[in-house]
C-alpha cells in the first residue's frame, strides 16, 4: 500500500500519516519526490487494512502495490534516486557518470597506493579494493581485514576519492561501515538476508551486486530488504550471471540496465571485470554499459596484475584504465552525462 500525498501537503501532515501507519503496527517510509511525497507501508503480513488513512489531511489517494518489491519500485518514486556525497560532486544516479576503479583486493600499502594514485589521476571518483575477500577456496588470499580498511581510509585522505569496499558478514559489516563511504555487498551474499537487513539499518550507501544466478526480480527483492529497514541509498550492480557460455567468466546481462531503470528508481551500475574475467574484454563491455545508460561502471585496476593475489587476469593496467575512462567520457557526452570531478 502506498499513500500518495497531495502536492502541497505539509511536513506535519506527512508526519501525521507516518505516525498513524506506525500506530496501526506497520512501518512507514516517506519517499519525497519533486512533485509530491509518497509514503510506503511495509511490515504487513497480508493486505494492509487502510482504515481511515485516506481521511487524513494532505492525503490524495491510497494505491495498492501489486509488485512484490515496493520501496525499490518506480511506483513509489517516479524520479531517479540520486546518492550524493556532501562536499563533493561525486554522485550515483544523477547527471554524472560515476567511475569506481581499483584492485580486487588490498594486498599491501604500496600496491594499494600505487593503484590509487593512477586511478585518481585518470579521474575516477571512487576507489575500490577488498579488505575482506569472499574466495571460492579457503586457501586463497582472504584479504587484509581491518588493516586493509585503514589503508583505504588513508587513500581517501590522500587522494580525495570516496572508498567502496565489501562486507562479507555481520562482523566485517560493522568495520566496513566505520571506514568506507560505500558498503559493497557481493554477488555471493546477494541473498544473505540477515546481512542485507543489517546493511539496511546502516546509514551509508550500499552497492548491491547481482547474484550469479539471480533473476532481476530476486535482485530487486534483495534490494528491497535493505530499503525495508530504512536505508534508501542502494545502488544496483550488474556483474554478470552464470550461463552455458564458457568464453567469458560470466555473461554480462546488459539488458538488465534499461529494464531495471524502468522498474526501479535506484541507480544501476555495471561491473565488466567480474563479468568478463579478461582484461582484454573489459573496455568493450564498459563502453557498452555507459552507452546502455548505466549510472556508472566499476572495474579492476592493478599496478602489476601478474603479481595480483586475486583476479589479476581481469585487472586493467593503470594506463589501460586511464584510456578507458577517456573513452567513457566521450560516450557519456553522447548520452547526456558527464564524468564529474570528485571535488
Ligand atoms: C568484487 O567486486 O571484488 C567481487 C568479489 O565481486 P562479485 O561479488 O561481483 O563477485
Ligand atoms: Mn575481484
Amino acid at each position: 500500500m502506498l499513500v500518495v500525498m497531495q502536492a502541497h501537503a505539509t511536513p506535519e501532515q506527512i508526519k501525521a500519516v507516518c505516525e498513524k501507519i506506525e500506530l496501526m503496527g506497520y512501518r512507514a517510509h516517506a519517499m519525497p519526490g519533486s512533485e509530491r511525497t509518497a509514503v510506503g507501508i511495509t511490515g504487513n503480513k497480508g493486505a494492509v487494512e487502510p482504515g481511515t488513512l485516506d481521511e487524513l489531511p494532505g492525503v490524495q489517494e491510497l494505491i495498492r502495490v501489486s509488485k512484490p518489491y515496493k520501496l525499490v519500485s518506480r511506483d513509489i518514486k517516479e524520479e531517479n534516486t540520486v546518492i550524493r556525497f556532501p562536499g563533493t560532486d561525486a554522485a550515483f544516479g544523477g547527471k554524472g557518470l560515476a567511475i569506481i576503479a581499483g584492485p580486487c583486493g588490498i594486498e599491501t600499502r604500496e600496491q594499494a597506493f600505487a593503484a590509487a594514485e593512477r586511478v585518481a589521476q585518470s579521474g575516477a571518483q571512487f576507489f575500490r579494493g577488498g579488505a575482506y575477500k569472499p574466495r571460492t577456496s579457503p586457501y586463497s588470499f582472504q584479504g587484509m581485514g581491518e588493516h586493509g580498511l585503514q589503508i583505504m581510509a588513508e587513500i581517501r585522505d590522500e587522494f580525495g576519492m570516496k572508498i567502496v569496499t565489501e562486507a562479507i558478514d555481520n562482523e566485517s559489516l560493522e568495520l566496513v561501515e566505520r571506514y568506507a563511504d560505500v558498503i559493497q555487498i557481493g554477488a555471493r551474499n546477494m541473498q544473505n538476508f540477515s546481512l542485507l537487513k543489517k546493511a539496511g539499518r546502516m546509514r551509508k550507501p550500499v552497492m548491491l551486486k547481482r547474484g550469479m544466478s539471480a533473476t532481476l526480480e530476486e535482485f530487486l527483492m534483495a534490494a528491497e530488504y535493505i530499503l525495508s529497514e530504512g536505508n534508501y541509498q542502494v545502488i544496483l550492480c550488474e556483474r554478470g550471471i552464470r550461463t552455458f557460455s564458457h568464453h567469458s567468466r560470466c555473461t554480462l546481462d546488459l539488458s538488465v540496465v534499461p529494464v531495471a531503470r524502468d522498474l526501479s528508481h535506484l541507480p544501476i551500475f555495471v561491473d565488466p571485470s567480474h563479468a568478463t574475467g579478461h582484461r582484454e574484454r573489459v573496455p568493450a563491455m564498459a563502453r557498452a554499459a555507459v552507452a546502455a545508460g548505466a549510472d556508472g561502471v566499476m572495474f579492476e585496476v592493478h599496478p602489476s596484475p601478474d603479481q595480483a593475489l586475486c583476479d589479476g587476469r581481469q585487472a586493467l593496467l593503470p594506463q589501460q584504465g586511464a584510456e578507458l575512462i577517456g573513452q567513457l567520457r566521450a560516450i557519456a557526452a553522447i548520452v547526456a552525462r558527464k564524468v564529474e570531478a570528485v571535488r
